[in-house]
């Protein structure tokens, strides 16, 4: 495939609901395979200090008077908009150097990104504005005072400042989350592969799904940005530590206390277990891994194996088995069918990675590859960013600082032996803090030892072996559902992690009061609110329920034919249930006792409103406990109160939430739960 030769592309950047350019030409930014000119970009003359009111100001209310399943529809939408028009962006990213298996990770794993977040936020968090975190906590007898910690949106702009290597990705697992959290954003991508993140911005924007001025973008330098951001604002980073350290300390960040999240160098590890010696499944998977990870995306990833550790028997067999296949990994340009891998992104970046492996030789001998020598299948090796894999190997690598310091961010490895397993994790941890780190090993006692040992020293950690080999996700790719982000080095902060990276755009309060008034807060009913009772709640449509709309039951007997009859009819014939003097033994009964499932049933009896009627479904009960035992003879009530209402969006029927309480003919609590149930939004339904 050729590329098709185009005047350089002016980048703009989209501020204050316009698309503007910088006012001087800029930098020119070059096509990382053929050298030749792409786009320029340049961002003088914007003034940051309005882009972030407009974003505060204009987006952040909009956003914030939306629900969270709104705003997960809006997510969903944009992610299908984006994926119906991923081939242009495909062919956009063929000037980064990314092959087509490299976009895919970048294109299609952002815009899958996007869609998760979409499905989880649906699914796991309620159709309302505020989030409830943790339970209530009681902090008076008479149930007069008690508190409920919530999570709102922050009122400022997420800054999102990204990493060349993924332009795609890298904005779109980042803005997924903030825009869920209710919080507009402002991307700054760098600059070397900005175009791509540029179009990607452009047709979000025309497809009108985003409010006005929820997606910023600055191509080119920031300026002056960074004075002007205030406490409810946030940074996130992913690029250099340098760069990194920098921002962090910035004067108004630290002034204002800004959240910074950071994602820095990492130089992650993998060790080969010591049962996973050559001919056994894990060492062949092992090796596929570390080139696979030396290869894809030319070794541009925050998440790459930078460091391999290996038993020392193993060493040379290992090194034999990756010379031969990185020998094979045909180098040239990204869209030719042959290309195994692409070229680095720059040529500045080519020197960088060459520098950085000039200081690893001085701690290791490489054993694979040569750096000042392109050997590729396609391409003008004069023009493009080309460097073939190189592999190092450290004798002595408790001495060889390099080898666990340097981040040669391109394909390049190093190989260090260890004599026992403790060595293989204290080397590991001389990462001071990566992103992930990876055991291939089918023993239970080394993926305990090394997990458990690794584990404080990083964000994530991947056991590979034979039964996960077809379904593994693999060592280098950070999931939407999982934390990325990792200790120390990595930066200290954390992304994605589903819900969990949305929490970080919204603020955490403990809110004290009676529980009457915090449940209005929070849109839940809480113990000791406000009920009301009359009409059976499940004669209600959603368009008639109400938080707080109680059915107080009549009182029914157990008696022991009843648990008989249940032990039989079910088979639960456990001995508390059938036994005295079994049951009397038993450290928490006095006697025989009824069956915990009895009760759930009777309770269900007790409230149910038999005749079709807009309760469409009982889904299951959450954090169902027995807490007092039942004996025969006595008397069963239950207090069943409508506490969350979550009406769905695009359907005709929402999820209620019923506080299920059920007590004896003493008031005590036998058993506590929630009902599940679907109700339809209108009754009789309309079709
Ligand atoms: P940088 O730290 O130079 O840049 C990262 C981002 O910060 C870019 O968007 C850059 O913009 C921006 N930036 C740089 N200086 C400032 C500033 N003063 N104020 C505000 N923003 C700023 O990293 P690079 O992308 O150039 O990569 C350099 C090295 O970083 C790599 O070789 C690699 O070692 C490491 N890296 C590590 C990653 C990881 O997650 N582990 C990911 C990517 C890189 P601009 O491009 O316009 O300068």
């Amino acid at each position: 495939m050729t590329i098709t030769l185009r005047a350089p592309r002016r980048l703009e950047s989209h501020v204050c609901g316009e698309w503007v350019p910088g006012a001087k030409e800029g930098q020119t930014l070059l096509d990382a395979a053929t050298g030749d000119p792409v786009a320029t970009i340049d961002s003088t003359g914007i003034d940051f200090a309005a882009a972030l009111d407009y974003g505060r100001t204009k987006a952040g209310p909009k956003l914030r008077a939306m629900t969270f399943h709104e705003r997960a529809g809006m997510l969903k939408a944009l992610g299908l908009a984006l994926m119906a028009q991923k081939e242009e962006f495909y062919a956009e990213s063929l000037h980064t150097g990314a092959t087509r298996p490299d976009g895919w990770v970048d294109i299609e794993g952002g815009i899958g990104t996007m869609l998760t977040f979409a499905s989880k936020g649906r699914r796991e968090l309620p159709n309302a504005r505020v989030l409830t975190d943790g339970d209530v906590e009681p902090l008076s007898r008479d149930n007069s005072f008690s508190a409920q910690h919530i999570l709102s949106p922050l009122q400022g702009v997420a800054i999102h400042i990204n990493a060349f290597n993924f332009p795609v990705w890298g904005m779109l697992e980042k803005i997924a989350p903030t825009l869920l959290a209710g919080v507009p954003c402002l991307v700054k991508p760098a600059s070397q592969t900005a175009y791509l993140t540029e179009l990607v911005v452009r047709r979000i924007v025309e497809t009108g799904i985003l409010p006005e001025g929820a997606l910023q973008l600055v191509c080119g330098s920031v300026g002056d940005l960074l004075d002007h951001v205030t406490e409810q604002d946030a940074v996130t980073f992913t690029g250099s530590a340098h760069t990194g350290r920098k921002l962090k300390t910035h004067p108004a960040i630290v002034q204002h206390s800004v959240r910074f999240t950071m994602e820095a160098d990492s130089l992650n590890a993998t060790i080969l277990g010591p049962d996973a010696v050559a001919g056994t499944p894990e060492f062949d998977l092992f090796v596929k891994e570390v080139a696979r990870e030396m290869t894809s995306k030319a070794g541009q990833k925050c998440t790459a194996i930078r460091r391999v550790i290996a038993p020392r028997g193993q060493v040379d067999a290992l090194i034999a088995a990756l010379r031969d296949r990185l020998d094979k990994t045909a180098l040239g340009l990204p869209g030719d069918e042959g290309t195994r891998m692409g070229p680095l992104a720059s040529l500045g970046q080519r020197d960088e990675v060459r520098a950085r492996i000039r200081e690893l030789q001085a701690v290791a001998e490489i054993v694979a590859g040569n750096p000042d020598d392109v050997r590729i299948a396609s391409g003008d090796a004069g023009k493009g960013a080309f460097l073939n894999p190189v592999l190092l190997y450290a004798d002595k690598p408790f001495e060889a600082a390099a080898v666990h310091d340097c981040e040669a961010f391109g394909p390049v490895s190093t190989v260090m032996a260890y004599d026992d397993l403790d060595e293989a994790v204290a080397l590991a941890a001389r990462g001071r803090g990566s992103l992930v780190s990876s055991v291939f090993t089918d023993d239970k006692d080394v993926a305990e030892r090394v997990v458990l040992g690794v584990a404080p020293f990083h964000g994530r950690v991947l056991i590979g072996n034979r039964a996960s080999a077809k379904t593994s996700t693999g060592h280098g790719s950070p999931l939407a559902p999982l934390v990325h982000g990792g200790p120390g080095r990595a930066g200290g902060g954390e992304e994605m992690g589903g819900i969990r990276g949305v929490k970080h755009f919204m603020q955490r309060t403990a809110v004290q009061g009676t529980p009457r008034l915090l449940s209005a807060v929070t849109g839940r009913w809480i113990k000791g609110a406000d009920t009301q009772q009359g009409t059976h709640p499940f004669r209600k449509s959603l368009a008639e329920l109400r938080i707080g709309d109680q059915l107080v039951t009549a009182a029914r007997k157990v008696t022991q034919e009843d648990v008989e009859h249940f032990a039989n009819f079910t088979g639960d014939t456990f001995y508390a249930h059938m036994d005295s003097d079994a049951a009397k033994a038993n450290p928490f009964f006095d006697d025989r006792v009824a069956h915990g499932y009895l009760i759930a049933s009777f309770a269900a009896g007790l409230f149910v409103e038999p005749n079709p009627g807009p309760v469409l479904a009982n889904y299951g009960v959450d954090n169902l406990r027995f807490l007092t035992p039942v004996y025969f003879g006595d008397t069963l009530q239950v207090r069943l109160t409508c506490k969350e209402i979550n009406p769905r969006e695009n359907a005709g029927h929402g999820e209620v939430r019923w506080d299920c309480q059920v007590t004896n003919q003493k008031a005590e609590v036998v058993a506590q739960y929630d009902v599940l149930t679907m109700v339809a939004k209108q009754w009789p339904q309309v079709s």
